[in-house]
């Protein structure tokens, strides 16, 4: 990838490469850039004026030329089985919602892509208020630097899972992924990653070719188009006929099974003849269905399904030879489960 300020404008989202670049610009040697970018995201500081191996007229330089402010912990909420919902404020004070999971293997952080979000689902929170801005790269790092801050160093897997689109930020989420695998910086296995999108399908086919092996999950939510699109108005400009065959491609391509994600509401789309659509649809590639109970929205008039149609749905599917698994449903005290991210910047912020 070429250099450009420009392009991203900030340093929080520049690799290794492009930092030597512009510290060389600025006349300094070039491998300052590498310096600067172990110092941003291992020693993840607030400010140049903490690069202690730099001459000091640099730092004051760089801090006139290149100002960065990082996102900060607004506030933060912990559920009795240990999720941790983060809120965040960036540099220009809109904020952001971060979960922090725990598992056994291994702590996951779900972090947002977007301040809001563009597709309208009707299940949904994060999309109540629409699309404000797209997050950069640097704000996407920063969410996952203090997740992992607060969480001891164990977080270890990271879901584009919460709110916003992230194929509809594909060249940030892209950047963003690159950064996060830097061994000199964050150091995130590829496979360790799971971006989850609403069915944007030729991004989809542009993160496939990108040939970074991340986890890649659909919300598929609906096995017929006529259901789907009643849910989710992204079916209308891509149908299930050009959305399989992408993630079809998606798994030659990177030698990856897709993960499809089926929430349940109760008698909408829960029932055994759509369990078997479902089956009938995504048979016959490596693939996995997640079973999400759905997490209530008070502005939506959904109710979760039952636990015996959610069993129910899980044997039919499993009988197409699908593997199928029930979610275990974290931090839905807090609202801090799936699709219960939103915007929050106009509440009151107590300590
Ligand atoms: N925009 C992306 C990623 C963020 S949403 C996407 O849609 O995939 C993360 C997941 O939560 C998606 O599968 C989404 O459909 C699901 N979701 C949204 N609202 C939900 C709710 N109220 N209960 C359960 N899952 C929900
Ligand atoms: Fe956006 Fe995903 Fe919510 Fe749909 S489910 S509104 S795509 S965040």
């Amino acid at each position: 990838m070429s250099h450009s300020r420009v392009d991203f404008g900030d340093v929080l989202s520049m690799t290794g490469t492009e930092l030597s670049e512009l510290l060389h610009e600025e006349g300094a040697p070039r491998f300052r850039g590498r310096q600067l970018f172990e110092w941003l995201w291992v020693h993840q500081i607030q400010s140049y004026a903490e690069i202690s191996v730099w001459p000091i007229p640099l730092r004051r330089k760089m801090d006139q030329q290149h100002p960065f402010r990082r996102a900060h912990l607004i506030r933060q909420q912990a559920a009795p089985d240990g999720t941790k919902k983060l809120l965040l404020g960036l540099s220009d004070e809109q904020r952001v919602e971060t979960v922090v999971l725990p598992h056994r293997y291994g702590d996951s952080v779900c972090i947002s892509s977007q301040v809001g979000c563009a597709m309208g689902c009707k299940f949904c929170a994060s999309g109540l208020r629409g699309r404000v801005r797209q997050l950069t790269a640097g704000e996407m790092m920063d969410q996952v630097v203090v997740a992992n801050r607060l969480n001891a160093d164990r977080v270890r897997h990271i879901d584009l899972m919460g709110i916003g689109e992230p194929l509809d930020n594909l060249a940030a989420v892209l950047r963003f992924l690159q950064l996060a695998h830097d061994p000199a910086g964050l150091n995130f296995s590829y496979r360790h990653v799971t971006v989850s999108t609403s069915g944007l399908v030729p991004a989809i086919q542009r993160l496939a070719d990108s040939g970074l092996p991340v986890t890649l999950a659909v919300s598929l939510h609906a096995p017929t188009d006529a259901l789907r699109l009643s849910l989710m108005p992204v079916n209308r400009a891509y149908p299930l006929q050009q959305l399989i065959p992408m993630c079809r491609y998606y798994v030659t391509k990177t030698g990856r099974r897709v993960t499809f994600e089926y929430l349940l509401l109760s008698h909408v789309n829960d029932g055994e003849e759509q369990a078997h659509q479902l089956g009938r649809l995504i048979k016959g590639f490596p693939n996995h269905v997640n079973l999400i109970p759905w997490n209530p929205v008070a502005e939506h008039p959904f109710q979760p399904s039952p636990k015996e149609r959610v069993r129910r749905f899980q044997s039919i599917v499993q009988e197409y030879g699908i593997s199928c698994t029930i979610r275990r449903e974290l931090g839905q005290e807090i609202d801090a489960a799936c699709g219960q991210l939103r915007l929050r910047e106009e509440e009151p912020v107590s300590p």
